[in-house]
């Protein structure tokens, strides 16, 4: 059954990091026909156990007062697309907001961890939060990689648990974060694409 105390906790790790804002992001965890979700519009800093949802798959809420995030179609779809996703984390982080404002993707040839653990980044341009169009969208990015870069809006990352898509949400942002330096710093060395073909098998049997 679901962990609430670690899901809390890692909504917590989130806040304090600034990988996630007082409105902006979701978070939910699978097992197998139902999902542990944030409410919509809650600080995740100051979220408590008893504050999350247990939704089913029709968007029924089975456990839990008040409303599921507005961003359970892009959830929903997204644990549709594959079965080895148990996780998911939605937020806006500042580094891979400013990718997203400037409509920039992050290459597979720039750094070797970035490419094994995620795969390659999709970036799918401004569909409005919130929407059915938004969920198809980004479950669709999901097929070569386990990070999304949302037009406009923010970032989502999933993992096969919550751990795993924390650290994939860390490490999403790093890499934004240390494109963005490389670009300002006026030089950014590729890693040539045979190197990049490797990296992304590495991540194709991992997955
Ligand atoms: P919720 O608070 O409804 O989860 O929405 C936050 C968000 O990031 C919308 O894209
Ligand atoms: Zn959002």
């Amino acid at each position: 059954m679901f962990d609430k105390k670690e899901f809390v906790s890692i909504c917590s790790n989130l806040y304090q990091k600034q990988l996630i804002g007082g409105y902006g992001g979701n978070i939910s965890v699978r097992d197998n026909d139902l999902l542990l979700i944030t409410p919509t519009g809650v600080n995740k800093g100051i979220l408590k156990e008893e504050d999350l949802l247990i939704v089913d798959f029709n968007g029924k809420v089975v456990e839990g007062k008040g409303e599921p995030s507005s961003e359970i179609l892009m959830h929903f779809e997204t644990y549709k697309k594959r079965e080895d996703i148990k996780a998911i984390i939605h937020s806006h982080p500042p580094f891979c907001v400013s990718l997203s404002l400037s409509g920039t993707k992050l290459p597979d040839n720039i750094l070797p961890e970035t490419t094994i653990h995620l795969g390659t980044i999709a970036f799918v341009p401004y569909i409005p939060p919130g929407t059915m169009e938004l969920a198809k969208g980004v479950s669709n990015g999901f097929e070569g990689g386990d990070a999304v870069i949302m037009g406009n809006h923010g970032v989502t990352v999933v993992g096969k648990n919550l751990l795993d898509a924390y650290n994939k949400i860390e490490l999403v942002e790093e890499t934004a974060k240390a494109y963005i330096f490389s670009k300002i710093i006026g030089k950014t060395n590729l890693l040539p694409e045979i190197d990049s073909k490797v990296l992304l098998d590495m991540y194709k049997k991992m997955r």
